[in-house]
């Protein structure tokens, strides 16, 4: 596959470590498109889209945004959130306009004490781009672990 010159101005972006430190792709060799592609299939195949996982994230980082840091219950007994805040602000590799704040919101299960974490840039990602980041990137969210911990046994 012959990339154009915005695929690959792309690729370089979210492989270079000037908009985060160690880049959007890890140590992942494969094409940026590619990662899009088995990320979407592996949710598919859990039943679930990009779009639905980025729903429910963001009504939890919403949820938890009131708490300053401290836990909140967003499923009784079953799924807690906390939000916090960093300095700074990223921006979306896709060029879009705009800065995303440096919030992390991190679900924990509350049965199993399994755990994810993300960005308000991941949220942006996936639910514009479908891009869940490369394996080895300091926020890639594997799409099975989303489906496990927001949605399991939670609907
Ligand atoms: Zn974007």
């Amino acid at each position: 596959m012959k990339e154009s010159p915005q695929e690959k101005m792309l690729e370089e972006a979210l492989r270079s470590s000037k908009l985060v430190a160690g880049g959007f792709m890890g140590t992942d060799s494969r094409h940026p498109a590619r990662v899009i592609d088995e990320d979407w299939e592996q949710l598919q195949k859990c039943g679930f889209t990009p779009a639905q996982t980025a729903r429910r994230m963001q009504e939890l980082t919403d949820l938890a945004a009131p708490g300053l840091g401290n836990w909140l219950e967003a499923v009784p007994g079953r799924l807690q959130v906390k939000s916090e805040d960093f300095k700074g602000a990223l921006v979306c590799p896709w060029s879009h306009p705009g800065l995303f704040a440096k919030r992390i919101t991190t679900a924990r299960r509350m049965d199993t004490g399994d755990q994810i974490v993300w960005t308000d840039l991941n949220l942006h990602m996936i639910a514009e781009h479908g891009f869940f980041e490369g394996r080895g990137a300091f926020f890639r969210i594997e799409p099975a672990d989303i489906v496990r911990i927001l949605f399991e046994g939670l609907t």
